[in-house]
């Protein structure tokens, strides 16, 4: 053995002896993805770290959480809507038992008509057998129209509703904090030590390293090769002056009640993607808004996020090709809070029983291009 093998080594003794810093899993990123994953793991009474440098936005704290299980524009199911949703709303349940605060709303999502043609259209579609439990088929007038122009009436959606993302992360990093599983630290990928049966990074060894970094997977030297198309979003946190909304609307924007005030969104920019929110995006919300709100609107906040979205519009899951002991868990898309619960479970059956993941999702559809 020459000196710097004895190093490694020696290095190596040191890190395999202590067994605080020994887990099954290293999760980078404490985003929608990375949590969830996170927690399945642990539900199987694996040991995970969970790393995250917390950057001042991400996709998943600027999201406004909404679960519609119907595409507004084709009128058809969500993919995957009939397997999908169950999860989460089991997954967001047990995690209201486990830090003992509601998350998960329930909330009738309307479409407001523009014209008498989408009104057809949506009475055509509820008659279709498989959107039977997705959207109700009568056309209605529950909203109060002094301020809201809707004279094509509405529709509500079925199973609709909505995760308060930024809360339960919090409440969930303090959970990981407890259970000694949490670490503030950025990343840096030029410290991963590939060794036999698994990886060490920074001193912290593991079976697996899973990247769960959202878009910022794309400085990932490992899986920079994913196809991702990302797309920036901005939300607005706002108050109407008279218009009060106990249901979430959508007209081309959407607008959620959200504690005292409403979540009014979101815009789609492929160009720019950065975290700023802009003028641009400001303007474009309030005047799609203004289509249909005749009111005064107050802004309390405004964000933006990069949503991680995919080529395919599929998530993101596997085994890097080469190095076994590197996975990534992304790709959610604009639909992380009903995805996530329901792949997490298929990369945890994938970690720990070698199960096949479904190929849909599966990078391996990627590896062809990347050779
Ligand atoms: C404006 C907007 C509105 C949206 N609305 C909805 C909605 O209504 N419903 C819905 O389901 N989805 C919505 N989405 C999409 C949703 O936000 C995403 O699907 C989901 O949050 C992605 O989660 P993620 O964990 O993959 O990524 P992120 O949320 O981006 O999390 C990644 C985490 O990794 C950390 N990280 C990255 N690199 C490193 C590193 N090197 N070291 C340490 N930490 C690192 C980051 O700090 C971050 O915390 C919206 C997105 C946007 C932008």
């Amino acid at each position: 053995m020459d000196r710097v093998d004895n190093i490694q080594a020696s290095k190596q003794k040191k890190v395999s002896d202590n067994n605080q810093n020994r887990y099954d899993f290293i999760i980078v990123g404490q985003g929608l993805a990375g949590s969830v994953l996170a927690y399945s793991l642990m539900q199987k009474k694996q040991k995970v770290l969970v790393i995250d440098e917390e950057a001042q936005s991400s996709s998943s704290r600027v999201a406004a959480g909404l679960c519609n299980p119907v595409v507004f524009k084709r009128l058809t199911k969500s993919w995957m809507i009939d397997e999908v949703l169950p999860f989460a709303k089991a997954f967001y349940q047990n995690q209201e038992t486990l830090l003992n605060e509601q998350f998960y709303f329930d909330v009738p999502l309307y479409k407001l008509f523009v014209d008498e043609k989408e009104q057809q259209f949506w009475k055509q579609k509820s008659n279709e057998p498989h959107l039977f439990d997705w959207i109700n088929d009568k056309t209605e007038f529950p909203f109060d129209a002094t301020h809201l122009t809707y004279p094509f009436g509405a529709a509500k959606t079925l199973q609709s509703g909505f995760l308060k993302t930024a809360s339960w992360l919090s409440k969930f990093k303090n959970y990981l904090i407890d259970n000694n599983a949490y670490l503030n630290q950025k990343f840096d990928y030029s410290k991963i030590e590939l060794i036999e049966n698994g990886v060490v990074w920074n001193g912290y060894r593991a079976k697996k390293i899973i990247f769960c970094e959202g878009y910022q997977c794309t400085h990932n030297p490992y899986f920079d090769w994913l196809p991702f198309k990302l797309t920036k979003g901005e939300v607005l946190t706002v108050k109407f002056k008279n218009l009060e909304l106990k249901h979430a609307i959508n007209k081309g924007v959407f607008v959620l009640p959200y504690e005292d005030n409403y979540k009014l969104g979101a815009t789609y920019n492929w160009d720019e993607l950065d975290e700023v929110p802009t003028q641009e995006g400001k303007e474009q919300l309030l005047k799609r808004a203004a289509r249909f709100i005749d009111d005064d609107i107050e802004i309390i906040s405004h964000k933006a996020g990069v949503r991680p979205t995919v080529s395919d519009r599929r998530p993101l899951l596997g085994i890097h090709p080469k190095e076994k002991q590197l996975a990534v868990f992304n790709g959610m898309g604009t639909k992380g809070v009903m995805l996530a619960p329901y792949f997490a479970n298929k990369m945890v059956h994938l970690m720990l029983k070698n199960e096949p993941l479904p190929s849909e999702v599966n990078i391996n559809r990627f590896i062809k291009k990347e050779a």
